[in-house]
């Protein structure tokens, strides 16, 4: 495949040689040069001097990814072989843990070639394609993904722009098609995936490890109180560990019957818990005005959210939905404060934790950190890839011990 030269500015040639990965526009001088996506590129000073090679692609993150520091390698089926072999070997403790059957396999940039991701699903496969660049490769990933796994079927869904239109396209690719759900274990709990309704396919994985905590250590006897519940994952997690009731919340119709499906697949009678289609947002006010008090509330809202009434972006608005939950957080109860915006860090985020005690005059003490799983492999080079920060706060009433 014919390669195209990137000249890049003097400023970031230190950059991409100390390994970051994400190839920016700005750091481009010949930007324009650039006009189909998919094609290979040289990134060299502006002496010519090779830095690396990577691929064209727009995604909202970039113009597409470095894939290596070697000037003689070439990009081709045997690359992307190597790279998806050496994925699976890491995944090996996953792939023989018979009590979790759904992991990621390939995460972007954390296992050498940004834009893509691969999931496990009990026996098939997900990949999710972030831009029309890296689906030019897509034959090599497939076919590769077929000679290194014995998976039953592959999926894909194709998360890019298309001619100005965002789609997100579900498809089979290969193999045998699967019945929908798929029912995936995660450390003995049941959960149902579909691959086949867009792109949220029923559990986000990166929160194994946050669920298996609460489910071990959080959640005995307690009232727990989910919101932005989505499916209910986190409310199954707290039921089986124990909890004396749950209740979940969240704006979507489909919450509702997603959430009845998995507690009834492990066995919970839904009727003892409570799930409740309503703003977030409005469900505090009531529970304000009703003087609710729960011992455990999981804080996991998206990055960015619009409903009816509001309007919510974690940069601007987490330390004000922390009140919020502070409010109704019994004293001495957890709060599991989780956000997957990838554009503060985990210190920025501390101090949002920080600020929302502070003005409420309450003291909080940290009890767990965590980023994302192993699965999710991350490489320093780019501490933004790490998106998940995840901090269990427990409310205390005394600010001077606790304050840290
Ligand atoms: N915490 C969940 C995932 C949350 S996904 C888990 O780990 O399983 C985000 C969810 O927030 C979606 O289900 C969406 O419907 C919900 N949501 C968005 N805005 C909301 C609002 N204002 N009130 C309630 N739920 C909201």
């Amino acid at each position: 495949m014919k390669e195209k030269k990137l000249i890049i500015h003097n400023k970031f040639v230190k950059k991409y040689k100390s390994g970051y990965p994400l190839i920016e526009k700005e750091t481009i001088l010949n930007s324009d040069d650039l006009i189909k996506e998919g094609t290979v590129v040289r990134l060299v000073e502006e002496n010519n001097k090779f830095i690396a090679k990577g691929y064209y692609g727009i995604q909202n993150k970039g113009y597409g990814w470095v894939i290596t520091q070697n000037e003689k390698e070439t990009i081709d089926y045997s690359f992307f072989n190597k790279k998806l072999f050496n994925a699976i070997n890491c995944r090996e403790k996953f792939y023989k843990d018979k009590n979790t059957t759904a992991f990621r396999i390939f995460n972007g940039e954390g296992d050498g070639i940004g834009g893509f991701t691969i999931d496990y699903f009990d026996g098939y496969y997900l990949i999710n394609w972030y831009s029309k660049g890296i689906y030019h490769f897509k034959d090599y990933v497939i076919e590769a993904l077929k000679n290194l796994s014995d998976g039953i079927g592959i999926y894909e869904k194709k998360r890019f722009d298309n001619q100005g239109k965002f789609i997100e396209e579900d498809s089979f690719v290969w193999g045998k098609e699967a019945e929908m759900p798929i029912i995936v274990k995660e450390n003995g709990v049941n959960f149902a995936i579909y691959l086949n309704e867009g792109a949220m396919v029923g559990v986000f994985l990166d929160q194994r490890d946050v669920r298996k905590k609460i489910l071990d250590k959080y959640a005995k006897g307690k009232e727990v109180l989910n919101t932005f519940s989505y499916t209910g994952a986190f409310s199954i997690f707290a039921a089986v560990g124990g909890a004396s009731k749950t209740t979940s919340v969240d704006l979507a119709n489909r919450s509702l019957s997603k959430t009845i499906e998995h507690f009834s697949l492990n066995g919970i009678d839904y009727e003892t818990q409570d799930i409740i289609v309503e703003d977030v947002f409005h469900y505090f006010k009531y529970a304000g005005k009703k003087e609710l008090k729960f011992d455990l509330v999981i804080l996991d809202p998206p990055s960015f959210a619009k409903s009816k009434k509001f309007k919510f972006s974690a940069a601007k608005d987490y330390k004000e939905l922390l009140k919020s939950t502070i409010k109704i957080t019994e004293d001495q109860g957890v709060i599991v404060a989780s956000t997957n915006c990838a554009s503060f860090d985990m210190k920025k985020f501390k101090g949002f934790i920080d600020q929302a005690f502070e003005e409420l005059g309450k003291g909080y003490k940290i009890l767990e950190e965590y980023r994302l799983p192993e699965d999710f492999r991350t490489i320093k080079e780019f501490r933004e890839g790490n998106y998940l920060k995840v901090v269990f706060v427990q409310c205390t009433d005394n600010i001077s011990t606790a304050r840290r």
